[in-house]
């Protein structure tokens, strides 16, 4: 309960809920591809899929997982081969090994197939959410997402939208995303959730923050929460929610072989596991040391990954990609073996390919430039 709220301010804001911001989620909700026939598993991956991805990204990938894999069943029966090349480009990997991890738990171990089974289950588990964030890379926030869309379970949504919708309608000053801050936001969010109707309720906050109270530049003359909003009323909108300065994060180079046989094939490696990409398919190299040249890097690389020893040749291209947390500079050069041959001692595996078979792998997008730039 939000005990330092002002009771006026907060019971107004809670009318307009479901007076304003649900009927007008009700004419104006985007149609989206996991909001049609809903089941556990359609809203399971798309909140997956959605996790730090837009919207308009995930759509397509969502149809075509949609297609191979339209149930729990035919997911975890897939090879993991299939399963990351359905996620090739779309990001943070660990999302579809743990998706993949996680169709295998509801066959194998619960037999979850049917809605029903959810809830006798979860009776064990101190409720629905409680349960659900025992399956691998289930949090809070999509425990929360997933037993109000798919089970109407009373449980408030808090995401990066939701945040700034909040922080703005209370004039909120604290910020959102510290652990107070956090906990001011989701006590906000419990309060006003409309019982019995939760998934509406978030979708429709979440909506609201995608379409109308946007970080920059807010539509408050469209906006069906106006005549409730407290930083509207101080005409002090852009103020919340209160930003922290984004750190920087580092950067790296990279240096990368292209390693072509007599017969023409390019040398692929697969990462391991538990690695960053862990499961996909790369061209081999690593991470520049200090004091070292980008090909003394890419020749030792090669030899500590498959106990090859190169002959660094032509230059092929750049590529600059950002991750969340560093960004990087990649240098792929050809290469050439000049003796050993390739043995997996710090990969999980590698294949010779032609290079018109090089897309039957899945790889980072990274390198899916080098791929793309060989093909052409
Ligand atoms: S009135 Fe403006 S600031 Fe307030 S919730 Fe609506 S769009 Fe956001």
């Amino acid at each position: 309960m939000i005990r330092s709220m002002n009771g006026t301010k907060r019971s107004k804001i809670e009318g307009a809920v479901e007076e304003c911001l649900l009927p007008w989620f009700a004419k104006n909700a985007r149609e989206l591809p996991w909001r049609k026939n809903r089941t556990p598993y359609r809203v399971w991956v798309s909140e997956i899929m959605l996790q730090q991805t837009r919207v308009g990204t995930v759509i397509d990938y969502y149809r075509r997982w949609m297609k191979s894999f339209p149930s729990w069943r035919s997911l975890a029966r897939a090879p993991q081969s299939d399963v990351l090349k359905a996620w090739e480009g779309l990001g943070y990997y660990s999302r579809a090994r743990n998706l993949h991890a996680s169709a295998k738990i509801v066959c194998d171990d619960f037999n979850l197939v049917f809605s029903s089974d959810w809830r006798n289950r979860a009776e064990n588990f101190q409720g629905l959410e409680t349960f659900l964030c025992s399956f691998p890379g289930i949090g809070k926030y999509t425990a929360a997402a997933i037993a109000s869309l798919a089970f109407n379970e009373d449980a408030a949504v808090v995401d990066g939208n939701v945040i700034r919708v909040l922080s703005r309608l209370f004039a909120f000053g604290g910020d959102g995303k510290s652990t107070a801050g956090k906990k001011k936001i989701q006590a906000f969010a419990d309060d006003l959730l409309v019982k019995g109707r939760s998934g509406e309720f978030n979708e429709a906050m979440m909506e609201l923050g995608a379409l109308i109270c946007l970080p920059r530049n807010p539509n408050c003359a469209d906006c069906p929460m106006q005549k409730v909003c407290t930083a509207f009323a101080k005409g002090a909108v852009e103020k919340y929610p209160k930003l922290k300065k984004k750190k920087k994060v580092p950067h790296i180079i990279v240096g990368a072989a292209v390693t072509v046989n007599c017969k023409g094939e390019v040398l692929v490696a697969q990462r391991k596991q538990n690695d960053m990409l862990g499961g996909l398919w790369e061209f081999p190299g690593g991470k520049l040391e200090p004091h070292e040249t980008i090909e003394e890097c890419i020749a030792r690389e090669l030899k500590e990954e498959l106990g090859i020893t190169v002959e660094v040749g032509e230059f092929l291209m750049t590529v600059k990609h950002a991750y969340s947390h560093f960004t990087m500079t990649m240098r792929v050069y050809f290469t050439k073996i000049i003796s050993g041959r390739p043995r997996p001692i710090d990969c999980a595996d590698y294949r010779w390919v032609a290079v018109p078979d090089l897309g039957t792998f899945a790889y980072s997008k990274a390198d899916l430039r080098v791929v793309e730039c060989l093909q052409k």
